[in-house]
């Protein structure tokens, strides 16, 4: 994912230093620290596409009151397509809506990429390819006010990602943090019409109504798509979620897949 989307933020104050999967770091963060919680306050939190899958479904409420209520969209600038971000409160910390003073986050199971990778940040150099080939590295975020950094408890890059789960999310975000760097790395003037951005939206962060797009449009008279795959994505919204990946990375890059066979006369 790209720096512009996965670093934990905050205005980090102290330079970050670029880290591999093998650097070490210590950090610790638990209830005693005297800034417990002040790194829910007064963030912007860049929200993935599986971070809101997982987040309604622990809510339970649909995607799109999801998006209404906690969620505020935004253009990524360096690659001009669109993001979303948590909405904080409207209180004199513009605290994270899940934050509760003395219990932390009351979502923690299911809490944001971002909050998990938290201290690191993640960035892509640029887009690697077809052939899977990850130009990733990582940094620390080192703010001020983070007293974590004062612990003992040492970690590697490599080892805090799995202790926080954040290898599944990742590998469920790859097709999207593809589309991000394909754009990302194309000329600046070549540019998504409006159109094609609100089909983006659709399909990586409304998945309810993507999936009222693929079953109850002209989609499936156009795709010819095999029914067990049909009966796969009814069930499975994550199935869902990179089918749409795949989906428009053909239909704005043009990548080549057997997914999606027009049918003939279409
Ligand atoms: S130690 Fe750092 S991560 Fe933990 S609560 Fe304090 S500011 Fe947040
Ligand atoms: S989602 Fe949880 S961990 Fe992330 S900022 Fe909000 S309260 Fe903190």
């Amino acid at each position: 994912m790209t720096d512009d989307i996965k670093a934990a933020s905050g205005n980090a104050e102290i330079p970050p230093e670029q880290m591999s999967m093998n650097s070490r770091f210590k950090f610790k963060c638990h209830k005693g620290v005297s800034c417990f919680t002040d790194c829910c306050r007064g963030i912007d939190i860049m929200l993935t596409p599986y971070d809101i899958l997982t987040m309604r479904k622990k809510l339970d409420m649909s995607s799109e009151k999801f998006l209404a209520i906690f969620t505020t969209p935004q253009i990524l600038e360096k690659a001009d397509m669109p993001v979303v971000t948590l909405k904080l409160l409207d209180d004199d910390r513009n605290s994270c809506p899940f934050v509760e003073d003395e219990d932390g986050c009351v979502i923690y199971e299911d809490r944001p990429s971002t909050c998990r990778y938290y201290p690191i940040g993640v960035g892509s150099l640029s887009y690697s390819g077809e052939q899977g080939e990850k130009d990733e590295f990582f940094f620390s975020v080192k703010e001020s006010h983070c007293k974590g950094f004062e612990e003992d408890q040492e970690w590697t890059v490599a080892d805090w990602r799995e202790d926080q789960g954040i290898d599944l999310r990742d590998e469920v975000n790859e097709g999207w943090m593809d589309l991000m760097v394909r754009k990302k790395s194309l000329p600046a003037s070549m540019k998504l019409s409006e159109q094609a951005k609100q089909m983006f939206f659709t399909a990586c962060y409304n998945i309810d109504k993507f999936k009222t797009f693929v079953f109850e449009s002209s989609f499936l008279e156009r795709y010819d798509i095999p029914e067990a795959t049909l009966k796969e994505l009814k069930e499975d919204d994550v199935k869902l979620l990179q089918f749409g990946f795949e989906w428009l990375k053909v239909t704005f890059f043009q990548a080549e897949t057997d997914m999606f066979k027009v049918k003939p006369g279409k």
